[in-house]
């Protein structure tokens, strides 16, 4: 149940409160507060499909006259949520940086504190309240702080019905169509007294050209954006939008400068990659297609996520089997191993044929790592159908797993289902599936002992700074003993000691450059 127990979407219906209107938008005043609601959520818009063409726009993000806005001003971003997430904070850096902003890690030293939220699940958003009530002592020490939330929450009418009514020391709330527009919004946010929200329920058209601030040497490229599976229990076609393609020219584009800066690993991100190039209608170029061109690009290791089962088609799985730089690791959450649950969740596949497919990529690509998602206690799952889920796990053989206690969503058809599964029997279900998966991921990394695994070193062990850690081309973490040189190249080791989520090696021998 909702910690909250107020249904805020009924409450966003602020006509009383309006001071004005005009064509940019309508002033209104709660508590004392003024707002200025450029354009709000709206959950009915965001769930319509709708034909019109989406632009590609190559412009400047940053209007010159805000290029030195951020001159001695600094900032931070904290970030929940998936990778998506965590490129669209890289997005906003560069934005930041552009306007002249500097990083703090200090809350303290920030003139602005953004809050880059996750609505996958009740919990992130109890995180992300919490923390706008721990951040409300510091605005009130500092009234000139700019603090902001963006993100898939903002794209929630009851979040932000929430926010005008609880959280109105909040001075900016932007959606996640609208992150190309942060630069003016924060200075609407700077120069006004009034909250400012611009939260599109439309998606936009994609915007090229943004500047991106990444670290490190593996880098995320998005080549699509929102979602139309509509899967019943999930909010995320309602905060991202429809489907949208990148360009595959912009794309390559994209991974040859990175090659060129000298990145050794990228991976291609979107809610369901391999729907890629579903939505062009001048060109028929899909997944395998752009998998294919980019496998000729002179980067080491390219990875993708996430993959919908039921797009996961033979050429792909034929372009996959080439390897080079394709690794050989697939993430393909299942979610559930009953068909009967499965149809309920809207994924459109069955148990049997989910199998299929892994028999097919197994085929092709022996070696291959799988690991995946799963929800435990959807509405009226019974011990039968968790049951299936185990065996299908243990079938399978899945590396690693992230696995959820299902989190109802309002405005999903599944928050409408009768939820009957108790709350003790979902955590005890997780617990099961957990003991499952991490006795599989032990086994997997049993064999591998005495193997010699390339590592691409990214820096130091948290734990020991005489350790550096890495990744193997099937994405399992590896710790081994060697100088800081090394940080950045591949490595190639062999395992010692394997251990449940980890492995432990030795290096055998140095290479550093590209891998083929
Ligand atoms: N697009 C990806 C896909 O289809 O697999 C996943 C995107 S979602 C951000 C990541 C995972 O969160 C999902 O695979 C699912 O397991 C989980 N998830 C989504 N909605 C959920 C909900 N309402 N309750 C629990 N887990 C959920
Ligand atoms: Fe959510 Fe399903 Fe889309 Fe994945 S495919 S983002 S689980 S609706």
């Amino acid at each position: 149940m909702a910690s909250e127990t107020k249904d805020y979407s009924r409450y966003f219906d602020f006509s009383d409160a309006v001071v004005s209107e005009d064509e940019r938008g309508k002033r209104i005043r709660i508590g004392g507060r003024e707002i200025f609601i450029m354009s709000e959520p709206n959950y009915r818009r965001e769930r319509q499909r709708g034909k019109e063409e989406v632009r590609v726009l190559y412009e400047e993000a940053v209007p010159e006259e805000l290029r030195s806005f951020g001159k001695g001003k600094k900032y931070l971003i904290q970030t929940y949520g998936c990778q998506m997430n965590e490129h669209d904070t890289e997005v906003m850096k560069g934005l930041f940086e552009q306007m002249g902003f500097e990083w703090t890690d200090e809350r303290r030293e920030a003139d602005v504190i953004l809050l880059n939220t996750c609505a996958v699940r009740e919990n992130a958003e109890d995180k992300v309240f919490g923390e706008l009530g721990h951040l409300k002592s510091l605005k009130l020490e500092k009234p000139e702080l700019v603090l902001g939330v963006c993100g898939c929450m903002s794209q929630e009418e009851s979040v932000v019905a929430r926010i005008l009514q609880k959280y109105a020391y909040v001075d900016l709330v932007f959606g996640t169509h609208n992150i190309h527009r942060l630069p003016v919004l924060l200075r609407d946010a700077y120069f006004g007294k009034e909250m400012v929200i611009e939260v599109w329920s439309k998606e936009g058209d994609i915007i090229e050209n943004l500047p991106k601030k990444r670290e490190g040497m593996r880098a995320w490229v998005n080549i699509m954006y929102g979602c139309d599976k509509f899967c019943t229990y999930c909010i995320v076609p309602y905060t991202r939008g429809k489907e949208r393609s990148r360009l595959p020219e912009d794309v390559i584009a994209e991974v040859r400068e990175l090659a060129r800066q000298g990145y050794r690993e990228i991976t291609l991100l979107g809610q369901n990659v391999n729907a890629y190039g579903k939505d062009f209608t001048d060109r028929d170029y899909r997944f395998a297609d752009l998998m294919a061109d980019l496998s000729k690009i002179d980067i080491p290791r390219i990875r993708f996520t996430t993959s919908h089962p039921r797009d996961f088609d033979d050429r792909l799985i034929e372009v996959l089997a080439r390897r080079g730089n394709l690794v050989e690791h697939i993430h393909l959450p299942v979610q559930s191993g009953s068909t009967e649950i499965l149809k309920r969740m809207g994924r459109k596949y069955t148990r049997e044929s989910y199998l299929e497919l892994v028999r097919k990529i197994k085929a092709a690509i022996p070696d291959v790592v799988l690991t995946t998602d799963i929800i435990v206690g959807f509405p009226g799952e019974t011990e039968e159908q968790f049951e299936e889920t185990l065996s299908l796990v243990r079938e399978v053989g899945f590396d690693s797993a992230f696995t959820f206690i299902y989190s109802p969503r309002a405005g999903t058809p599944a928050a409408e289902m009768e939820d009957n599964v108790p709350m003790d029997v979902k955590k005890e279900r997780l617990i099961r599936l957990n003991e499952l998966v991490a006795e599989l991921s032990k086994r997997a990394n049993e064999k591998l002992r005495g193997q010699v695994v390339e590592v691409l070193v990214e820096g130091r062990s948290k734990n020991n700074p005489n350790v550096l850690s890495g990744r193997t081309r099937t994405n399992k973490l590896v710790h081994f003993e060697g100088p800081a040189e090394w940080i950045g190249s591949f490595v190639h080791v062999r395992v010692t000691d394997p251990q449940t989520w980890y492995i432990k090696a030795e290096p055998v021998r140095q290479e550093t450059g590209a891998v083929s």
